[in-house]
């Protein structure tokens, strides 16, 4: 029995839908509309779980609906084996969040905290904040966009005592694609397409590219929300793996705009950057890093996209060992915020180096998806803070305590510290190196931060 219980608009009944199935539920704008609790049965890794949706938790400050949505929240908790409490990450934390937070706490029943709204970035300061709730590690959602779902499952089932079956069956809607990312724990690889972008300068080959990975089989599936209209995104296989694939500077072309290329592929570069998973970064191999692909690549890091670079046109280049010595070298130098950052060499014309790229890509993207167990990441914290202890201000040693990730997508890791503003940044670099060297995560940027707290 699984409670879902969190003040009115956090998302709870499109959480409730999204784990049974259903669809007919009430959801709403309007804050307590959803008054009634709903049970429901969903299958998590073939366990049935039956899941109260209490859709109303409201503080008791006036009236006696609030009240009485307050007691049956209260019952609810009571009767359950687990509460999923949730906050809306975009919102962040309320004083209503941390009155009811207290009530899940002192029932001494396990919690999952649940941060949800937590698509694209918007959410990232709200799941940090939901720390201070004092129920351990929040797990970022998006319940409406089904993402976060696998992570969300395996907590619960961690919460429970539960193992997960190695060929367990997966829950309906389970079909977040963090979930490929640690194959031991995480059931199989859902079909959900990799949306990759591919940007780069005018006449980088961007076109060529794409018709050369498309091939006879281009399928244009039609303008996408929030790209230009010409933009148009295209969806093909590799070896299974469904990816879509958008494609923002072919149809400029045919429009021969000359005169404001380079500015409208920026602000292409910006949008398809936004809605991707993957950037690959296409760099003309006779014109190779020139600030526009500095720029782009900065880009990619700071709006958290995974990111590959592909040297294109590689045919031209007559000695391409030290050739691509030398591109390595200046990619490790000029975007250093993602070492190791995949560097694949392919002619777009002859169609060499394309299944090296397709590679890079789906590797790439698993990383970003990659979840560290906590227990893990605490034994090298311990370690990392033993090889290099973090300095003393004011005459005494800042301790650190503790280090969670909690959410992937980029990988985005917190450490609690209680004297988080004294530590220098040089002293953060280190620890993110050493924690991206310790878990192998290449090319994707990492987030971490500290927080206050024992
Ligand atoms: P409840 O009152 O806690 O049951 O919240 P609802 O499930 O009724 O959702 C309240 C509002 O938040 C609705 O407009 C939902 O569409 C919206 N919502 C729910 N989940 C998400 C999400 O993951 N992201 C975003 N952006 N909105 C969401
Ligand atoms: P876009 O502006 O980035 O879409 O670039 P295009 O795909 O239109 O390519 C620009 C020019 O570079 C065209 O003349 C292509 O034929 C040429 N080109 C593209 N890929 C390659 C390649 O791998 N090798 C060579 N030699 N030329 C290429």
């Amino acid at each position: 029995m699984v409670a879902i219980v969190g003040r009115p608009n956090v998302g709870k009944s499109t959480l409730f839908n999204r784990l049974t199935g259903t669809r007919a539920a009430l959801v709403s704008d309007l804050p307590g509309l959803t008054r009634d609790r709903r049970d429901g049965v969903t299958d998590l890794f073939g366990v049935n779980l039956r899941l109260i949706d209490t859709a109303g938790l409201e503080e008791a400050r006036q009236g006696s609906i609030a009240d009485r949505m307050r007691k049956q929240t209260e019952q609810a908790i009571e009767a359950a084996d687990l509460v999923l409490f949730v906050i809306d990450a975009r919102a962040g934390v309320t004083g209503a969040d941390t009155s009811f937070a207290r009530i899940a706490r002192q029932s001494g029943k396990p919690v999952v905290l649940v941060a949800n709204k937590a698509e694209g970035r918007k959410g990232t300061d709200g799941v940090l904040d939901a720390f201070s709730l004092g129920l351990g590690a929040p797990i970022a959602i998006s319940a409406e966009h089904g993402e976060g779902i696998g992570d969300l499952a395996t907590d619960i089932f961690a919460a429970l005592g539960l193992k997960i079956p190695k060929t367990g069956k997966k829950g309906r809607d389970d079909d977040d694609p963090a979930a490929a990312g640690d194959a031991k724990t995480r059931p199989p690889a859902p079909a959900r397409p990799i949306r990759v972008a591919i940007v780069g300068r005018p006449n980088a080959g961007k076109s060529t590219l794409v018709n050369a990975l498309l091939g006879e089989d281009r399928m244009i599936t039609g303008p996408e929300p929030g790209l230009t209209r010409d933009s148009v995104a295209s969806e093909l296989s590799y070896k299974g793996q469904s990816i879509l694939l958008f494609d923002t500077a072919g149809l400029r072309r045919k429009a021969k705009i000359t005169e404001t290329a380079e500015k409208l592929a920026a602000s292409d570069a910006v949008r398809s950057i936004r809605f991707a998973e993957v950037v690959v970064l296409l760099i003309d191999a006779e014109r190779p890093f020139e600030h526009q692909d500095l720029t782009i690549g900065h880009r990619v890091t700071e709006e958290g996209r995974a990111l590959v670079v592909a040297i294109n046109k590689w045919d031209l280049i007559p000695e391409k060992q030290k050739a691509l010595r030398e591109l390595k070298k200046t990619v490790a130098e000029s975007l250093a915020q993602v070492p190791n950052v995949s560097v694949v060499a392919i002619s777009a014309r002859s169609e060499s180096g394309l299944d090296q790229l397709m590679s890079a890509i789906i590797k790439t993207h698993a990383t970003w998806n990659r979840r560290v167990p906590t227990p893990q990441l605490n034994r090298w914290l311990e370690e990392a803070l033993s090889r290099h202890a973090p300095p003393a201000a004011a005459g005494r040693r800042i301790k650190i305590r503790y280090v969670t990730q909690p959410s992937t997508r980029p990988p985005t890791f917190v450490a609690f510290c209680q004297r988080a503003d004294a530590l220098p940044k040089s002293y953060i670099k280190y620890l993110t190196n050493s924690l991206r060297e310790a878990f192998d995560l290449p090319g994707v940027p990492i987030r971490f931060s500290l927080r206050k707290g024992e």
